[in-house]
């Protein structure tokens, strides 16, 4: 199996090469993301390995079946970047259904707990030598409603860990799990009583924007909001405006819309020319990490395992156990 690799990082390189000499395959690298202008790299690969913020749209799809490759096989868990209409018939398409759902859900709690005691903004004065206390106010979590919504994998461990610091968890998904010992709710509910909401639904048609201007406004005054789901979840610049209005009193953002032209990449000799991303980077209570939440050594080292085991069942033929339906999208 031959392998074209893009959107390549350094410890993408380190996790997949520590465990390659255990498959039959050829991974050539690239730092390139897969798009238009780059997928005639693949040319000749049977494999594309490919990751969030890859291009996977129609004319891509097309290019890469006219070139050979048989396979696209995502590190990674969402699938939204995915035209599978394009997709079918044409190329299989697997991914890595989890690989931590805790590292993901420890960063959504390390979002609410530094928003919340400001530790971010601690740092920087301490590091200046600036002792006062003055507009670090926090507030006990214990006692607080957290909102968790989508109850799978991340948002039921998120759900636990709100129950470790004494808060009162309200759940809401379209399809609520009985097995759980979770209070389920309704979503206007859920606005309505919550002091942290914290997003781990899927991004799909419906999904999209949920958390607009209208949803928003049925939300408690100065709610925190955290979003390590997808950036499509949430209508930025309306977050904005309830931003500046102090209708939402903080937010935690790991994942943007808009993400693909600025996260993963060292913009800091540049000019940020996404003014809604500027703009977000510009509030003291607004913390933006750059689709970080699934980075720790277990969830690399997972990643790297699973993404070559769905290659090699591919190679061998047998059944793909993580392959994404090509017309409706699910597994
Ligand atoms: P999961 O499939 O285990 O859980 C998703 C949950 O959302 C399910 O319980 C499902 O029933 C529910 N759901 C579906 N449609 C819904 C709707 N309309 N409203 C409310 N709930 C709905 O997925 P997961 O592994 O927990 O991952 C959740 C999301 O986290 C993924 O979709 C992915 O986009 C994101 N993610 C982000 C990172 C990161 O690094 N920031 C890493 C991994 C995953």
């Amino acid at each position: 199996m031959k392998i074209a690799f893009f959107d390549t990082k350094p410890y993408d390189e380190r996790f997949f090469n520590e465990i390659l000499n255990e498959y039959n395959f050829k991974i050539k690298y690239f730092e390139n993301k897969l798009n238009e202008d780059t997928v005639s790299l693949a040319k000749g690969y049977d494999v594309v390995c490919v990751f969030v913020n890859d291009t996977l749209n129609k004319a891509v799809i097309d290019t890469l079946h006219d070139g050979g490759t048989e396979l696209i096989a995502m590190r990674c868990a969402g699938y939204n970047n995915v035209d599978f209409e394009a997709s079918h018939g044409k190329v299989h398409v697997v991914r890595v259904p989890a690989y931590s759902p805790y590292a993901v859900a420890e960063h959504a709690a390390a979002l609410m707990v530094t928003l919340n005691r400001k530790t971010h903004r601690a740092y920087n004065r301490t590091r200046e030598s600036n002792f006062n206390i003055n507009g670090l106010l926090g507030f006990d979590l214990h006692g607080k409603t957290l909102g968790v919504i989508g109850t799978g994998k991340i948002g039921q461990i998120l759900c636990n860990i709100g129950k470790g610091y004494g808060m009162r968890v309200l759940s809401y998904d379209k399809f609520p799990n009985k097995s759980l010992n979770l209070e389920y709710t309704d979503l206007d509910t859920l606005y309505k009583e919550s002091d942290v909401i914290s997003l781990h639904c899927p991004l799909l048609i419906e999904t999209h924007h949920m958390i607009n201007k209208e949803s928003m406004n049925k939300m408690k005054d100065g709610v925190m909001l955290i979003n390590t789901s997808r950036g499509g979840l949430v209508d930025a610049e309306s977050l904005i405006e309830a931003i500046k209005t102090r209708k939402i009193g903080s937010a935690g953002l790991d994942v943007y819309e808009e993400e693909s032209d600025y996260f993963f990449e060292d913009f800091s000799d540049e000019i940020i020319t996404d003014d809604i991303l500027a703009r977000l980077l510009s509030f003291n209570n607004v913390l933006v990490t750059s689709h970080q939440a699934f980075f720790t050594k277990e969830a690399l080292s997972n990643i790297a395992k699973t993404t070559l085991d769905n290659i090699k069942a591919f190679a061998r033929k047998e059944e793909l156990v993580n392959e994404i339906c090509s017309i409706c999208g699910k597994k």
